[in-house]
This record gives C-alpha cells, structure tokens and sequence, in this order.
C-alpha cells in the first residue's frame, strides 16, 4: 500500500515515509492510493479471534511489501495488549444498540488504538534504520495522554510534550508529567496556542533539524488512521449472522478520523450497510450532507468537548474517498447531531433504566443512534454499533451533573493520581524549547 496527499495527486510515498513525515510537504494528508480487497479475509473472522490477533493478519494484506509476518507479529503484540468489547443496551423502544466499548487501553479513550500501533510501528522502524527519533508535540489537556502513554519505554524514541501551565485539568496534568523515563514533559509559562507555534516553529528551525530527527504523532497521522478501521472489523466479527447482514456504525465525531477509518474498513470490503455522523452542535458535516455545501467556522465549546471542531481535517480524506460527490457520500453517511441537553437526558435515562454510565461522546452516540431507529431512516436494521469512545470516569463531573452519582475512576487514572509530577517549566519562546531539546538529546 502506498500513500498520496489529498491535496497533490502525484506524491507518492511508502507507508514507512507517510508515518514519519505526518503531513503531506503540500499541506494535505496522506491517504492510501490502492484500494485492497479483503472480503474474503473479513468473512473468515469469528468471534474466537483476539483484536491483537485480528491486526496481526490484517497487517501483512494490507502492507505486503512493509510489515512481514513475523514483523505483524511484534507490532500487534506491543501495540494491544488491550482490546474493545461489545455490549448490547436496551434503547427506548424498539431496536438493538451494542455500544462498542473503546476506552479499556491505558488512557482510557479511543485515542490509545492509534497512539498505541503508531508507537509501535515507529518502533519498529527506527530498529530497522538503527535510528533514533524525538517525538514533538503539543497538548491542550486531554490528547496529549494517549501519546504519552503508547511510547512510554519504546526503545528509539523519546517524547517531548509541551502543556500550557495551570491551564490543563489535574487529573490531565498528572497523566502527562507522572511517567517520566523517555516522556519529557514540558510546563509552558504560556497558553496552549504557545505551545503550538513553538513546536512548528522548532520543526522548520534548521539547526535542530539538522541535529535531531523530529517528528509528530498527531492525530491525522495515517499510522493512526489505518488501526482505527481493525475495530470496527473486530467489531463485525463478533455478531451474529443476521446482525452482519445489515449493520450501521454510529461515530461521535469531531475532526472525523474515527469515521474516516471506519469508511477505510468499509473500502476494502467490509459489509457496512451505513455510518451515522454523530457530532454536537459543531454540526458542519451533518449539514453538509444535508445540503451539499460545506462551511466551516469556529468551534463552539459543548460537554462533548473532544469533539468541539469546526473544520475537521479529516473531511479531506472523506471528500477524497467520495470523489468530491456530495451525494454519493449522503448515500453511505448520515448526519444526526444532538444538543448538550440531549447529551444530559441520555446519561440520565441510561443510569436510571441500565445502571449503566456513559461518558458525553458515548452518550451523544447512543442518543443519535437512538434517533436514527426511531425516525426509520431505513426499516429495520439489524443492529446499530454505537462507538463507546470514553471511560465515563474520564468526564465524572458532567456525569455526576447528570446521574447525581460518581462513576468510578478507572484503575488506569487512579493510580496515576498517586505518582509524582515530573515537569521541566519553560518560557513561553522556541529558543527556551531550542536550549531544552539540543541540552537533551544532542
Ligand atoms: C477525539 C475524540 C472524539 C472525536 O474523534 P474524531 O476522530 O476526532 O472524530 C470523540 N470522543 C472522544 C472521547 C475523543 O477523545
């Protein structure tokens, strides 16, 4: 599989390039040129196969040329050592919502499948070359734990996260600053977009390119995009016959790459009968499908806050994936997007009905998901797969608002609380991050 910008048709890159370049020299993101056809393969999943298991077959069909077997092997191996689960809930009515629960890894989101497989891939990598790389990268609060938690003790790689000081939660703070070892984290005397102009401004300064191999791990990072479409295969492997023959995926969305991977999966084959789009009042790609014209604006802050996006990188990918056909991608994806109220009574009703906890994005799916059997958008689905993208404990206060009851903090996040904080504080300019990073690894 190789790789192409959405911006440039005629880049052309491997996959090893692509993850550690990021981002396209033209500013687009990488997207995979050739389309493959696993059908057969996914029909040969059942339910006894682990997630672990299920990636490292996928791995070599996908990169027959890049990851062998036994390289399959390791990665899948060190990369998930967690997995999803499946639950069925019992919606108002009738129907069948399984709310595909995403948030066991060690941040307890989402976010940990690709953190985790982009740490262990790089891993691999940079063993092969013999090479070292640093990390960069900058944090508002909650994304920066799912990477600080995949590379903990990867050999090769140290990490360096800037943070704005007093502007992170506690609970945030102490995920980012407790692991210590190769993770640096850096306490910016600034505001988050501080820390964002020094860690592009230290990526184009020519000294330290010369010096250390630099490199990100965002978000739009294909290598975290492709293990994102595994667990909605893990996922149709584990339902029943009649259930497979017409399954909807419903993704809470903010800058649409957990959508965009599932359309991958569905791309190489996977029998997808609909995605439903599920975002908050951020609502630019349900209107989009709704009228074909796409205007982004700023964000507006909501309870579902990792999805408060107003121009979502990702719609690139999608658009590209559709050819630009309003219509052909309204034809496999619905949008629903539902209000912090909504958001509230469906923590509520779930607790008072299942004794169940959902976090706000859960919540916010399983609210869409509940919307799209009702209004029969199409007649009888078998069943709809809601994604589960945060421990409710990660959100107790607006849980707590809703439920009047706290929901546990799970294990992962307790015991960070009791661990140390390690932080170096740093002014809030690129020559202070410059003097940190050469002092360190040079
Ligand atoms: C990041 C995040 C989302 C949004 O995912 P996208 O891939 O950006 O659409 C939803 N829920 C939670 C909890 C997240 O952390």
């Amino acid at each position: 599989m190789q790789f192409t910008s959405t911006r440039d048709p005629n880049v052309r890159v491997s996959f090893r390039e692509a993850v550690f370049k990021g981002l396209s020299p033209d500013g687009g993101l990488f997207h995979p040129i050739e389309t493959p056809d696993l059908k057969d393969l996914f029909r040969s999943f059942s339910q006894s196969q682990s997630f672990a298991a299920l990636a490292e077959s996928l791995l070599p069909h996908l990169f027959p040329e890049e990851i062998s077997p036994t390289v399959a092997n390791r990665i899948a191996e060190r990369a998930f050592p967690f997995s999803p689960a499946l639950k069925r809930i019992h919606p108002d009515g009738q129907g069948n919502i399984k709310i595909l629960e995403l948030f066991h890894g060690p941040s307890c989101a989402f976010k940990d499948f690709g953190a985790s497989f982009l740490a262990a891939v790089m891993e691999e990598f940079l063993k092969d070359e013999a090479s070292h790389a640093v990390i960069l990268t900058a944090t508002s609060g909650d994304t920066g734990s799912a990477v600080a938690r995949a590379f903990y003790k990867r050999d090769h790689i140290d990490v360096v996260i800037l943070y704005p000081s007093q502007r992170v939660s506690p609970l945030q703070e102490k995920q980012l600053t407790t692991l210590g070892e190769n993770i640096h984290a850096l306490e910016v005397k600034g505001s988050f977009d501080d820390c964002q102009r020094m860690v592009k401004e230290a990526f184009v300064d020519p000294q330290l390119i010369k010096k250390i191999r630099l490199t990100s791990a965002n978000s739009i990072n294909i290598g975290r995009l492709i293990p994102q479409a595994f667990y909605y295969i893990w996922a149709y492997a584990n339902l029943s016959p009649a259930e497979r023959e017409a399954c909807i995926f419903c993704v809470p969305s903010g800058n649409f790459g957990n959508l965009t991977a599932g359309v991958l999966a569905w791309e190489w084959g996977l029998p997808v009968k609909r995605f439903i789009a599920a975002t908050n009042i951020n609502k630019v790609v349900p209107e989009y499908l709704q009228e074909g014209i796409y205007k982004p604006r700023s964000s507006v802050k909501t309870l579902s806050n990792a999805m408060d996006v107003g121009d979502p990188s990702n719609f690139e990918r999608l658009s590209r994936i559709f050819h630009g056909n309003h219509a052909e991608m309204h034809r496999w994806i619905e949008g629903i997007w539902v209000t912090d109220e909504e958001t509230l009574d469906t923590i509520r009703r779930y607790y008072n009905t299942e004794g169940i906890f959902l976090d706000p994005h859960t919540a916010l799916g399983v609210r869409a998901s509940e919307r799209y059997l009702k209004e029969g958008y199409v007649p009888n689905p078998n069943c709809i797969v809601s994604l589960g993208t945060a421990h409710p404990g990660k959100f107790l206060e607006i849980v707590e608002e809703a439920t009047g009851k706290r929901p546990p903090l799970p294990a992962q996040l307790q015991a960070v609380l009791e661990l140390p904080k390690q932080a170096v504080m740093i002014e809030n300019t690129t020559q202070e991050l410059k003097r940190f990073l050469l002092s360190t690894f040079c």
